[in-house]
């Protein structure tokens, strides 16, 4: 199981795991965000949440979460 970069915490991967959630198209508990300057985090959608949306957000964002 994936943790977030942003909070730490487990996130929980539909799909193979019962399809539980699996008729979702939301039901994956993160994503990965790709930044400008190429380097990648996987972060929940609460983390994903608290990025700013008005820009392009940056590793320092990341940490920052
Ligand atoms: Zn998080």
């Amino acid at each position: 199981m994936p943790t977030c970069d942003g909070c730490g915490e487990d996130v929980s991967i539909a799909g193979g795991i019962g399809g539980f959630w699996s008729s979702d198209a939301d039901a994956s508990g993160g994503m990965t965000l790709e930044l400008t300057d190429g380097s990648e985090h996987f972060l929940c959608h609460d983390c994903m949440d608290r990025l700013p949306d008005d820009y392009e957000p940056t590793a320092a964002d990341v940490a920052d979460l």
